[in-house]
């Protein structure tokens, strides 16, 4: 089936009612016909609801609709992207090992590695997303996963797959894609060789700004990478948390299963069924937004480019754009709404930002509504000179996330605010 169809109907079969809309599933439990019935949900015997910490019927449409677009088995929902990105990690790497993670990155994810899972013993190794090779003198025997965003936000570069995918195999390490601008509409990871996407739901999956969630995919056959690699010694060995189970046994996709039976089991950011409910509504729709996010950015790109005031212009699809040829090779249909430029100083940024009228200032991207940021006094204020420069946040950078209103009204309040 194509993705539009997949997007309206994927993961829901109708229920007794013959309900159009997907239902939402407000339920803590779930009634156990007797407690055979019980024990084998518990052992796995048999799948079904058990508590919706771990399951819930509106979160599994979810699951299953987000999986099928992206071409992966299976999905696991999330409370936020942060929480599918720390699950993502944690779920491979222990006190003593280290990861490795693009430096360019949403600055949630740079404090989380540098910072947060630092205390928990995890090391991070960074390397320059432009100059994937860096990766290679990183890797040891205690490697557990590479992570990099398809598209970065704020710098909007375009991550080399193929070159990732490459020094990660031949090293038998797990690949983790934030895929959140690339969206699966644009971007394909699983057809590039990645094992592993990550999403934050709260931007072009819900669309319309309205609720925070995550969501992490596995590719097909990712048991293949994992069995019998000592890298990652416990899916292959007994789980004494889960009575001896042992995850490259069971035949189930591994990685998704035990995010929900070990890490939301014990540590519990699961999604709320209603949220799951607004997630679906989204992607009914994503497939149609981001062919209009995506040509309307190109277009204020190009405008951009031509404007006096604006010293260099990041977007991918602009053929000037030094991403442009990677992003022909990962990208169909377009190059998401997210583009970022630079004007000469924070001054004038902060102008800019403080003038437009279509666009608000907020922090946020993949809305309908157009949004305007700028990051080095807001998204990354945390980060240190140094780890902005590296970041690639100058302070005359302003980052616009495109929203669906009108073209021209966009382009016009642009122009107006850039004077
Ligand atoms: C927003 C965002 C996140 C974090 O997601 P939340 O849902 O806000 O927790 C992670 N990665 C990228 C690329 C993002 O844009």
């Amino acid at each position: 089936m194509h993705e539009q169809t997949l997007a309206i109907h994927a993961g829901y079969e109708k229920d007794a009612q013959g309900t159009m809309a997907v239902p939402i599933y407000m339920s803590t439990a779930y009634e156990f016909r007797d407690t055979e019935h019980a024990a084998n949900l518990f052992a796995l015997k048999e799948l079904g609801n058990i508590y919706t910490r771990l399951m819930n019927p509106t979160t599994d449409v979810f699951e299953k609709r987000f999986a099928a677009l992206e071409g992966g088995v299976a999905a696991v929902g999330t409370a936020s992207g942060m929480a599918a990105i720390f699950y993502a990690i944690a779920n491979v790497a222990e006190a003593g090992d280290n990861i490795i993670v693009a430096k360019q990155v949403y600055g949630g994810t740079t404090t989380l590695t540098g910072h947060t899972i630092k205390r928990f013993g995890i090391e991070t190794r960074y390397f320059d997303v432009g100059n994937p090779s860096e990766i290679e003198a990183l890797v040891d025997d205690k490697t557990k996963i590479i992570l990099f965003e398809s598209i970065t936000n704020p710098s909007v570069d375009v991550a080399d797959f193929d070159a990732i995918v490459a020094i990660a195999n031949k090293h038998n390490i797990l690949t983790c894609v934030d895929n959140t601008v690339g969206t699966p509409i644009l971007c394909k990871p699983f057809e590039h060789g990645v094992d592993l996407s990550v999403h934050s739901a709260s931007k072009y999956t819900t669309g319309q700004g309205l609720a925070i969630g995550g969501v992490i995919v596995e590719r097909h056959n990712l048991v293949e990478k994992i069995k019998g690699n000592a890298r990652y010694a416990h899916f292959n060995e007994p789980d004494a948390s889960y009575h001896g189970l042992v995850y490259s046994d069971v035949p189930l996709p591994l990685f998704t299963l035990r995010v929900r039976l070990a890490l939301l089991r014990d540590l519990g950011a699961a999604p709320s069924p209603f949220n799951s409910w607004l997630y679906i509504q989204g992607l009914e729709t994503l497939p149609l937004r981001m062919k209009q996010h995506s040509s309307s950015a190109l277009a204020i790109a190009e405008f951009l480019e031509a404007h006096p005031k604006v010293k260099k212009v990041n977007y991918p699809g602009l053929k000037s754009d030094s991403n442009h040829a990677l992003a022909q090779k990962y990208f169909k249909n377009g190059y998401s709404g997210l583009l970022s430029f630079e004007v000469e100083d924070t001054e004038t940024a902060q102008k800019i930002a403080d003038s437009t009228e279509i666009f608000s200032l907020v922090v946020n991207i993949g809305d309908s509504k157009s949004i305007i940021t700028h990051p080095a006094s807001t998204t990354h204020q945390q980060l240190s000179a140094q780890e902005l420069i590296e970041a690639g946040v100058p302070g005359g950078l302003v980052r616009l996330s495109v929203g669906i209103e009108d073209t021209q009204d966009l382009i016009n309040d642009l122009a107006r605010a850039l004077g």
